[in-house]
């Protein structure tokens, strides 16, 4: 008697897994029959794709801010955060930023990026230059005229202090 209600229990159960999986199954090919629908619909329709992808950004920006913000809290997030600050590409964001604030004028940032990285001695005392953190008085630094904004020279932290202004 109880193995036969078993019998039917577990029959039931199978069932139930098996209608599960197959709405599983159903819903992954509608997933792709869309997919497919959107890429052909965008292929076709260039501008309008371009305003969904804009709305669908501008809607979702806050959300995806809060979530970069929330993974950069996490120990694997700090992590990858500083090593991509010590990247080629980091520094070069980092410093393309740090000098639009300055208020360079940045119309030749790449040409005047490529003097920087490969600045050797300073332009104006000719001390070797160093890179990097803590400052000191040889550190290497691009040198602008703060009331046109025209990249001038690279030179020393010290020189930058007391001879550009
Ligand atoms: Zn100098």
């Amino acid at each position: 008697m109880i193995l036969n209600r078993l019998k039917i229990l577990i029959y039931f159960i199978l069932i139930y897994i098996l209608v599960m999986v197959l709405t599983e199954e159903e819903k992954k090919e509608r997933k792709k029959i869309y997919n497919k629908k959107y890429r052909e619909s965008s292929k076709n329709n260039p501008e309008i794709n371009k305003a969904y992808q804009k709305k669908y950004y501008e809607k979702n920006k806050e959300k995806k801010k809060e979530r970069i913000n929330k993974y950069n809290k996490t120990e694997k997030g700090k992590e990858e955060k500083k090593k991509y600050k010590q990247s080629l590409n980091g520094k070069k964001v980092n410093t393309k930023s740090k000098w639009k604030k300055s208020g360079l004028n940045m119309e030749n940032f790449e040409e005047i990026y490529e003097r920087y990285t490969m600045a050797i001695f300073c332009d104006i005392c000719e001390c070797v230059l160093s890179d990097g953190k803590p400052v000191k008085r040889n550190t290497k630094c691009m040198d602008h005229d703060h009331d046109t904004g025209d990249f001038r020279n690279i030179v020393c932290h010290y020189c930058n202090l007391h001879i550009c202004k």
